[in-house]
C-alpha cells in the first residue's frame, strides 16, 4: 500500500506509469488504499470516507467522465494529504475551481493535476503548441481531463506567454500569470470589457466557447494598448462561470512594456545617484 504523504510524482514512479494512457485513476487509487465508487450524488460532486488505511471515494455518476476522473483525483488528494481529518464532501465550486487560495481544496486540486496531468508527460506534448482553445482541447483529450485543469497546465508549462482568468457570477475570481515574460503591470479587470468575447460568452451570445484576436485595450488599460492585438480564447466551465485564456502571439506589447519599465528604473537610479 502506498503511504499517506506520498507525492503524485512518487506515486507514478512507484507504479511505473510513464504514458498518459496508463493514468488509470481507479488502479492508482486502489494502490493507495482507496476504492472509487460511481454513484448518483446530490449536494456534492464527490466525497471520501476513510476508515483506518482504507477509503471509499464516491464520485457523481451523473457527471461527465472527465469531471468524474478529476473529482476522483481530487478526493485521492484529500486522502493522501489530509488523512486523519473528518470525511470530505466536495462541491462543484471547489473541485477544479479553487486554485489560488491556500486551503485543502486547492491542495487537492493541485494533487489531482499533478497526478493526472503530470508535468513530465505534459510539457513535451505542449511544447511549441499555440496557447489556444484548440490546444487545450487536444491535450484535454489526450489526458482525459477537464479544459480548466488542462488550461492551467498549459499556461504554466507551455512555450509561450499567456494568462488565464476565471470569472464566476460575472466577477473575476482568480487569475494566473505564470510566465515571468508578462509584466505585473498587466492586471486583468474585475469584469470583462463589454466588447470582449468573454463578456459575450457570459451574456450567452455564444454557446460554449469563442476565440479570436482582440485589441489589447479590451483587456488592459494602458497607454497605446490599442496598438496591439492578443488572442482571446474563452470557454464556459459552468452555468455561471467562464475561463479566459489570453495569448500574446505577437509579443511586441510585452517587449515594449519591459523596455519602458527598464527605462523608468534606470532613470530612477540616475536620480538617486545625483542626490
Ligand atoms: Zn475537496
Amino acid at each position: 500500500m502506498i503511504e499517506a504523504g506520498t507525492s503524485p510524482e512518487q506515486i507514478l514512479t512507484l507504479l511505473g506509469i510513464t504514458e498518459p494512457e496508463d493514468l488509470d485513476i481507479e488502479a492508482i487509487a486502489y494502490a493507495c488504499g482507496a476504492t472509487i465508487v460511481p454513484q448518483p450524488l446530490t449536494g456534492c460532486q464527490a466525497n471520501i470516507i476513510g476508515f483506518g488505511d482504507r477509503a471509499i471515494i464516491t464520485v457523481n455518476s451523473n457527471s461527465i467522465p472527465t469531471r468524474r476522473r478529476f473529482s476522483a483525483g481530487h478526493e485521492l488528494g484529500h486522502w493522501m494529504k489530509d488523512r486523519g481529518q473528518n470525511a470530505f464532501g466536495c462541491l462543484d465550486s471547489q473541485i477544479d475551481s479553487e486554485w489560488t487560495a491556500n486551503n485543502a481544496e486547492t491542495r487537492a486540486n493541485r494533487f489531482a493535476s499533478d497526478l493526472l496531468l503530470p508535468v513530465a508527460m505534459f510539457a513535451p506534448l505542449a511544447k511549441g503548441r499555440p496557447m489556444t482553445l484548440e490546444t487545450v482541447g487536444d491535450l484535454a483529450a489526450v489526458f482525459r481531463m477537464s479544459q480548466t485543469a488542462t488550461a492551467i497546465r498549459l499556461v504554466n508549462h507551455g512555450s509561450f506567454p499567456a494568462m488565464l482568468i476565471y470569472y464566476a457570477q460575472g466577477q473575476r475570481n482568480w487569475f494566473l500569470r505564470p510566465s515571468s515574460d508578462i509584466p505585473t503591470s498587466l492586471w486583468p479587470p474585475e469584469q470583462p470589457d463589454p466588447h470582449s468575447l468573454a463578456a459575450g460568452l457570459l451574456a450567452n451570445k455564444f454557446t460554449d466557447s469563442k476565440a479570436g484576436d482582440v485589441r489589447a485595450d479590451r483587456w488592459f488599460e494602458r497607454d497605446k494598448a490599442e496598438k496591439y492585438y492578443i488572442r482571446e480564447s474563452c470557454f464556459r466551465t459552468g452555468p455561471d462561470s467562464i475561463l479566459v485564456l489570453l495569448w500574446w502571439e505577437d509579443e511586441q506589447q510585452l517587449i515594449d512594456i519591459a523596455e519602458e519599465e527598464e527605462l523608468r528604473a534606470s532613470q530612477r537610479s540616475d536620480q538617486r545617484e545625483e542626490h
